[in-house]
């Protein structure tokens, strides 16, 4: 007897399971994409005959190395440097680097395939990867973290160039640490290529890349509220985290009428009813990233609460951008936050939502952007910034902004495409199957490789 749909999801999940023993996060991923892709494929025999799904889960390749550096006090540190080349069917690997003790395969075999559908759905030739390092940044002097940056290059120079891998910032690398990597990229192969992006604008990078993920986020935001016949005006905005991410979709979710009452960092989070205004938010850039202080000193700067040990979904707003880390908001998150008249969620960080409360989101039938359609604004200024490397050329700000706002749309618009349940538009589903179709077509391209 045929399987059912069920039964071939299971199927597919308890070999992913078996092969990548202990990979929670990797597993949550990939689960969540084959709950759309496998009945998605049930009538389109050529994609599951070439076991697309199974190769896209597989990666191309994966590379882990030894990073020794020396700190101040003259002590040999170890940590563990890696890089997951995920697929390269559209164009050369691309994806974020992350620094934070936090890191192991799963956290980026998850985020490498993410990657890949996300690029995808840029519209722009970029295929997945991602990487980093369980260095800790916080605490280390400038030193430190140059040598360790210049030590973690030394190798992954192997494995990167324009055409074959090009890597990004993500949590804990920013522009320092990219200048770092950069000057030792150039260094060992005597080359000035666009091999890196989110680069200074001095030496090949491109404008509102640091800004265009928060960016992103909340102009995918705008259009789902705006295909819902509503708008940001006037909408209370919690956003967890106050990095390079939320810091940036405050800015947005401001500038288009929200009311931004949140921000937080690992410490805890803050809650100003009144909003964070702009003189505000520029203390709060001055502290994240000048700085690098706690977030409860807004608390005493500003009169306002801070709930230490606390995510923000507690706080009552209409609309959630979580923009910290994966798996952020539990099903209980989300409950309340549906509880407290939510109506929409847009996903700045990478898996931010537990599988649970993401079903909470889609049973509620709440505007749900999951994070490889509404973080994609950050990948997609990266390929214009491979582009401008490899033209000699650089956009001017308005250029980029528009081209930003117009890829978001096009997201917006492929996601809802691919998406719509009656009058229900279901973004997973739509980010899912966008993605999947023109990576899938162009593996069947090149036969069993
Ligand atoms: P940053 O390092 O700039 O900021 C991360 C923020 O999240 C900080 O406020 C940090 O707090 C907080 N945070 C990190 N880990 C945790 C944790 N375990 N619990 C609570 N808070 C935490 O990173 P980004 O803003 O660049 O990235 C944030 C998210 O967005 C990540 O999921 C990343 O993958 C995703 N993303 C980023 C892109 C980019 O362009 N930068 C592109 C696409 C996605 P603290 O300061 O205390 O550490």
């Amino acid at each position: 007897m045929a399987q059912s749909v069920e039964e071939q999801i299971q199927q597919f999940q308890n070999g992913l399971e078996r092969r990548n023993p202990g990979e929670t996060e990797f597993h949550q991923a990939v689960a969540e994409v084959a709950g759309s892709i496998i009945p998605f494929i049930q009538d389109k025999p050529l994609y599951r005959e070439m076991r697309i799904l199974e190769r896209l889960a597989e990666p191309d390749r994966i590379i882990i190395f030894r990073v020794c550096w020396e700190d101040d006090a003259g002590n040999t540190r170890v940590n563990r440097g890696y890089r997951v080349q995920n697929n390269n069917a559209i164009g050369p690997y691309k994806g974020g680097l992350r620094f934070h003790p936090s890191v192991t395969l799963s956290i980026l075999k998850f985020l490498a395939f993410e990657q890949t559908f996300k690029n995808s759905l840029t519209g722009l030739p970029m295929g997945g990867g991602k990487g980093g390092s369980d260095f800790n940044p916080k605490g280390k002097s400038d030193n430190e973290i140059m040598r360790f940056c210049q030590s973690f290059m030394t190798e992954l120079r192997r494995h990167i160039g324009p055409d074959i891998d090009v890597p990004a910032g993500d949590i804990g690398v920013g522009a320092r640490e990219i200048g770092y990597m950069f000057g030792q990229y150039k260094r060992l192969t005597n080359e000035f290529t666009g091999s890196l992006t989110g680069k200074g604008l001095e030496f090949g990078g491109s404008l509102i890349r640091t800004e265009a993920t928060g960016y992103g986020a909340v102009y995918m935001l705008d259009n789902m509220l705006q295909a819902a016949g509503n708008s940001l005006d006037g909408k209370r905005v919690a956003i967890s985290g106050s990095g390079n991410v939320a810091l940036y979709a405050a800015e947005k979710a401001r500038h288009l009428g929200g009311k931004v009452v949140s921000l937080s960092d690992s410490s805890g989070s803050i809650y100003d009813p009144e909003g964070i205004d702009e003189e505000k938010l520029s203390y709060m850039v001055d502290l994240k990233t000048v700085r690098r202080g706690r977030i409860d000193e807004y608390a005493k700067e500003f009169g306002t609460e801070f709930y230490a040990g606390k995510r923000p979904w507690h706080i009552q707003c209409d609309v959630a951008l979580p923009c910290a880390t994966q798996n952020e908001v539990s099903l209980k998150d989300a409950k309340t936050l549906l509880k407290n008249g939510c109506i929409a969620v847009s996903e700045g960080a990478n898996m931010p939502t537990e599988q649970a409360g993401i079903d909470a989101y889609l049973e509620a039938k709440i505007l749900f952007a999951p994070s490889k359609a509404a973080n994609a604004g950050g990948v997609a200024v990266s390929g214009l910034e491979m582009s401008q490397n490899s033209a000699r050329i650089s956009w001017k700000e308005e250029e980029l902004q528009d081209l930003l706002r117009n890829i978001m749309s096009d997201i917006h618009e492929r996601c809802a495409e691919n998406g719509r349940e009656g009058d229900y538009i279901n973004y997973l589903r739509g980010a899912n199957i966008a993605g999947f179709i023109k990576v899938a077509d162009a593996m069947l391209a090149f036969g069993i490789v």
